[in-house]
């Protein structure tokens, strides 16, 4: 039986994995991305895997690949934007490459053996620096017409209130969007601004006050509208925010009062694997 590998191509490393028929892993490397250096990136990913052996080759990526023209967009590392990543692996491994959104393998990981084993219709969140989501339905990655399913991070935040005004400046152009919220720095900035105290997301959570209780309340607005609109059996969090504990009780319990239901069945749950849900959900992009 031959292997799943799976690479998470971050911003800093490329990390390595290579699962087994029950979803073990068997090996796990890791080296420096070469930053701003796309042929370098093509080497380091293909000697990664060459080191590795046979198995199937699923890449989770800081981006998307676009439907229209089969280049990566919408990465944050740049140097990947616009090129014909998929096409280029594939060249040089000699093997078909399948290339996901790492928010989507972050979701696919959860979904296949992680906090929503089982599940059917999972939505994935990420709560870091900034805010992506990702969709998957029966062990498969909803994609998208557009390749953005699950990008929920810039929607607006629904029902914006005195205390969400003046609406902040997103850098995607718009304003108001769920990330200018929901993202650590947003936390730490309300904190700031609230009290003057320089704290990071983590001690602003412990700490009990104003910034997190509207931080916890903003959530629950958010995520009732995915609710309202995929109604998945779990969602699941990861990203450093995911930490905070008083998330998975507080949101479902103020999210009821926005979604359209009498009852709610769809759970809240912190991310089983951690940093390795990346990697692990780029292995199972091969999944049949
Ligand atoms: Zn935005």
């Amino acid at each position: 039986m031959s292997l799943r590998i799976g690479i998470d191509l971050g911003g800093s490393k490329i990390e390595a994995v290579a699962l087994d028929a029950h979803g073990s892993e068997a090996l796990r490397k890791r080296v420096l991305t070469p930053r701003g250096d796309y042929e370098g990136t093509v080497v380091a990913v293909t000697s990664l895997v060459g080191e590795i052996g046979a198995g199937s080759v699923g890449v989770g990526i800081p981006g998307a690949v676009s439907r229209l023209t089969g280049l990566v967009k919408n990465a944050n590392s740049t140097w990947l934007i616009g090129r014909p990543l998929k096409e280029d692996l594939e060249r040089a491994l000699g093997r078909p490459v399948r290339l996901e959104n790492d928010a989507n393998c972050f979701a696919l990981s959860e979904a296949v053996d992680g906090a929503g084993d089982g599940a059917r219709v999972v939505f994935g969140v990420i709560l870091g620096t900034g805010v992506g989501g990702g969709i998957v339905v029966e062990r498969q990655v909803l994609v998208g017409r557009n390749a953005i399913a699950g990008e929920w991070g810039h929607n607006p935040l629904p029902l914006p209130g005195p205390k969400d005004l003046p609406l902040p400046r997103c850098y995607c152009g718009r304003s108001g969007c769920i990330e200018t919220y929901l993202c650590g720095p947003a936390l730490e900035c309300e904190h700031r601004s609230l009290t003057g105290q320089e704290r990071n997301a983590r001690e602003v959570a412990l700490a009990d006050g104003e910034a997190i209780e509207r931080y916890v309340e903003r959530m629950a607005r958010s995520l009732a509208a995915v609710v309202n609109v995929l109604d998945p059996d779990v969602i699941v969090l990861g990203g450093g925010l995911s930490n905070i504990e008083r998330l998975y009780s507080d949101v479902p319990r103020l999210w009821t009062r926005y979604i359209f239901s009498d009852h709610v069945a769809t759970r809240l749950l912190r991310n089983m694997h951690g940093d390795s849900s990346g990697v692990r959900g780029a292995a199972w992009l091969w999944n049949e």
